[in-house]
């Protein structure tokens, strides 16, 4: 029974992981929204990587941040 218990609580574990990943994706995909800033529509623009390979836009009109780690983004190097 503590196996099957212990296989339970590690389905779990993956299933809030999984569902986790799929809303900061949503959220990402949202906060990029293909490019156009969320706050004014203007464009948002390639400027700076982090080490852990999240992409930083900034919108050329007000000034908005957005940082992106999944591939919600067309992968383009803009310098
Ligand atoms: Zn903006």
């Amino acid at each position: 029974m503590i196996t099957i218990i212990g296989i339970l609580i590690c389905l779990v574990i993956l299933l809030v992981i999984a569902v986790g990943m799929t809303v900061t994706r949503n959220h990402e995909k949202k906060e990029y929204n293909n490019g156009i800033c969320p706050k004014c529509g203007g464009n948002l623009r390639y400027f700076d990587s982090d080490s852990q390979g999240g992409r930083g836009y900034n919108c050329d009109k007000c000034n908005n941040f957005v940082w992106v780690s999944y591939n919600v983004d067309k992968p383009r190097k803009e310098e």
